[in-house]
């Protein structure tokens, strides 16, 4: 499974001059949502993802995503694992489980993204559901963007991963980007504007 390749097809890995939600400034940018809109290759991916999770032998329960962007990647991936699947959203700025969700005493759950950066959003989900008392048994995303440390790959954790240390990463591919500060980006000194695709692009 080359993830690359994949996001490249479908559109979903854009050049240009971005301004990731960091802040900082990149030449490329991914729209993971590109690759999602084909149900035939989300499950594709979702499938790889899981036979590599099951493989691991991890017992789980249940899959809980971030919205909105990881709701598909972990649809797809409970699926494929044949476990239940829920979502964290952010009200007022605080991710919470709502719509009835529920977490049992010692639910074993996997965290997904589509991407995974510095997990920033998977660890405000990993806090409630340690808080609700279920067992964040590992992480999982389509793909890694290079500062976590997944699985089999030989990118080291750099100090900005804020995934939880003994808990696994599993994810298909690494996406590793040159990134700049904002004020010392090579694309903004030659006089190029920066933007935002986010959901809007
Ligand atoms: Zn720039």
């Amino acid at each position: 499974m080359n993830v690359e390749s994949v996001y490249k097809e479908a559109g979903a890995l854009l050049e240009g001059h971005f301004i990731l939600s960091s802040g900082n400034h990149s030449n490329r940018y991914l729209q993971s949502a590109k690759v999602l809109e084909n149900p035939a290759t989300a499950e594709l991916l979702a499938t790889a993802l899981a036979k590599m999770i099951r493989e691991s032998g991890i017992e789980i329960d249940t899959v809980c995503a971030p919205a909105l962007g990881g709701v598909i990647a972990g649809y797809e991936l409970a699926r494929a694992l044949k476990v239940r699947s829920i979502f964290a959203e952010r009200k007022d700025g605080t991710m919470e489980l709502r719509r009835g969700f529920e977490i049992a005493k010692g639910e074993k759950i996997v965290i997904c993204e589509d991407i995974i950066t510095t997990g920033g959003s998977a660890m405000e989900v990993a806090k409630i559901i340690t808080e609700l008392g279920g067992e964040v048994v590992a992480f999982a995303a389509l793909a890694n963007r290079g500062f976590c440390k997944r699985e089999g790959s030989e990118i080291p954790r750099a100090s900005n991963c804020k995934l939880l240390e003994n808990v696994p990463f599993f994810a298909l591919g690494d996406f590793e980007f040159a990134m700049y500060e904002p004020n010392d980006c090579p694309m903004c000194k030659d006089g190029s504007v920066a933007i935002k695709p986010g959901s809007r692009a």
